[in-house]
């Protein structure tokens, strides 16, 4: 009866999207019974939101800026990450998807670290860390009887502590561990998720930097470092470091590398530190404390009549980019330190979704310069409406405190609101809502059944669904799938975007289950070669329990 009732009050919504956002997103009350339709939780979202006006301009028109919020929501045009949609004008009030907590070499501060990170967790937050200060496994500390455990173990503690802040949330907790490449326990890392069911709620990523690629390139030994003291304490062949990696990402899809030198030259802020960690889905370098909203445009909307509308896509990059800036100023930030870290960069990471879709619209396959093209054109006019929503922003409520630290005065840049615009996140929660392919990814099938809350639904792709409908042929050629597009062409066009993005894009590389070690190790080194912040590949039946059957264009 719920069901029914909802989804003729919002007919815009697919099923799929109705279970996604009946089960997650709209609010309840204490006897769990919902109180909201998803038109009411747009209107929530956008009035919350629009009220920062206020904080800026006693006499701003919220009335307008709730209407023209609203008005992009309901559209499902742009859609902020999840916790914006669930928290905001609640009570939770956490409005950011990503944070990254420092880690400390002192047990003290490794236990604060835990609870910071059961804080983030409880208020829907995905954490990335860098492990890379943790002295290695086995190494002596002052006073105590034993060894230190080392970061693979203290990584172990932190799983197992998200595990117990799982359960009844509406949000599995998510995490990003990052280990440097010179790191003593290194090969540990590699393999610590080798064994079934390890880890389940950490991704890994080695930060590979460019004097490691010299050296794999070269066929060189490079040192393992210790992060105390700074000395060399062995030396390991690089080539034969990163075949393990390689190997060990073939056989379960960790790790992931960032490469962290390309991501430090594009840090606004050198001066507050350099950046070695990202959120949980690679897309969101920060310095420790810092949090980040993203929020993505649905490119299906800008396409009319076989041509993309770049005014409307302009459009809602500044509408976006101003939503997000008020997001900044209303979030309830889980920490004291995030607080301060957050509003002082100011950071917001503006991407999009339904790329592939887009492209099928437009009937250009993904496999394709065209597609290459379209997506460096895309990127590049939200990242210039993005910045100057920005700019304007900063005209009345000014620079970001930062600011003057930045590299934006020197380049000439005299108004900023945020030290960063773009970002191409997974959206894998909110391309469900929107009903569109997840960020940039091709099509994962166009039919097939997918796994939300243990049920198995049905998932016919919408456009695939209307040429059936219509007893149209399906032209093949466009109706590509992840599976139907070769590894460099997934690289081109992460490349394409990256190239206009100021954070970074996630994008995971699917392979077939029949790709070789080599296949996977020759895609890590395009990646750094093709200028990528980071890469994640993913093979078929490599962990058996994938969310999707797939099931091919017929
Ligand atoms: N994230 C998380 N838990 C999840 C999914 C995502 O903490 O289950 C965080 C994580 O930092 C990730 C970011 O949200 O990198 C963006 O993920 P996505 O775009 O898939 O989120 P959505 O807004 O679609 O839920």
């Amino acid at each position: 009866m719920e069901n029914t009732h909802m989804e003729t009050e919002c007919p815009t919504l697919s099923a799929l999207a109705w279970t996604v956002i009946k089960n997650r997103y709209l609010a309840r009350n204490c006897a769990g019974d919902l109180i909201e339709t998803p038109a009411d939780m747009f209107h929530r979202v956008a009035a919350s939101v629009a009220r920062a006006d206020r904080l800026f301009d006693t006499g701003a028109d919220l009335s307008k800026t709730t209407e023209r919020f609203e008005a992009v929501l309901a559209s499902l045009a742009f859609l902020p990450n999840s916790p914006c949609l669930m928290n905001a004008g609640t009570p939770l009030g956490q409005l950011a998807a990503c944070f990254v907590l420092p880690v400390e070499d002192r047990p003290e501060a490794m236990c604060q670290t835990m609870k910071e990170a059961a804080i983030i967790h409880g208020a829907c937050g995905g954490i990335g860390f860098s492990f890379s200060r943790l002295r290695p496994r086995g190494d002596t500390i002052l006073q105590a009887c034993g060894g230190a455990e080392g970061p693979v173990a203290f990584i172990r503690q932190l799983d197992r502590a998200a595990a117990r802040t799982d359960q009844n949330r509406r949000r599995p907790a998510a995490n990003m561990a990052v280990l440097e490449i010179s790191h003593p326990d290194i090969e540990a890392f590699i393999n610590a998720k080798q064994t079934r069911g390890e880890l389940r709620h950490f991704n890994l990523s080695v930060a590979v930097d460019d004097q490691f690629m010299e050296c794999v390139n070269s066929g060189r030994n490079y040192p393992l470092v210790h992060p105390g003291t700074g000395k060399a304490v062995g030396r390991r062949n690089a080539e034969e470091i990163f075949e393990r990696m390689a190997s060990s990402a073939w056989q379960t899809g960790d790790p992931g590398l960032l490469f962290i030198d390309r991501i430090n030259r594009d840090n606004p802020l050198p001066r507050m530190g350099r950046i070695c960690a990202t959120n949980p889905c690679g897309e969101q370098p920060l310095l420790p404390y810092e949090s980040c909203t993203l929020g993505s445009i649905n490119l299906t909307k800008v396409v009319e009549n076989k041509e993309i509308n770049f005014v409307e896509l302009d459009r809602l990059a500044r509408t976006a980019v101003h939503f997000l800036d008020n997001v900044i100023e209303i979030n309830h930030y889980p920490l004291r330190q995030i607080e301060e870290a957050s509003r002082s960069t100011r950071k917001i990471g503006l991407g999009v979704m339904g790329f592939a879709d887009m492209l099928i619209l437009l009937n250009i396959p993904y496999q394709s310069d065209r597609a290459v093209a379209v997506a460096g054109r895309i990127m590049s006019r939200i990242q210039r409406s993005a910045e100057a929503e920005s700019a304007s922003l900063a005209l009345v409520r000014g620079n970001f405190p930062c600011f003057e630290h930045s590299i934006f005065p020197k380049r000439g840049v005299r108004l900023r609101r945020n030290a960063t615009l773009t970002t191409v996140a997974p959206t894998g929660s909110i391309s469900l809502i929107a009903g569109v392919s997840s960020g940039i990814e091709p099509v994962f099938a166009f039919r097939g059944r997918r796994r939300i809350n243990g049920i198995l639904y049905d998932d016919i792709h919408p456009i695939y669904a209307r040429y059936q409908k219509d007893q149209k042929p399906i032209p093949k050629e466009v109706f590509q799938s992840a599976w139907d597009v070769a590894p460099e062409w997934h690289l081109k066009v992460q490349a394409a975007f990256q190239r206009h993005t100021e954070n970074a894009v996630s994008k995971t590389v699917n392979l077939p289950g029949s790709a070789t070690r080599e296949d996977v190790r020759q895609v890590f080194l395009n990646a750094h070669a093709m200028g990528l912040k980071g890469i994640t590949i993913y093979r078929d039946t490599s962990h058996g329990d994938q969310v999707l059957n797939t099931c091919t264009v017929n």
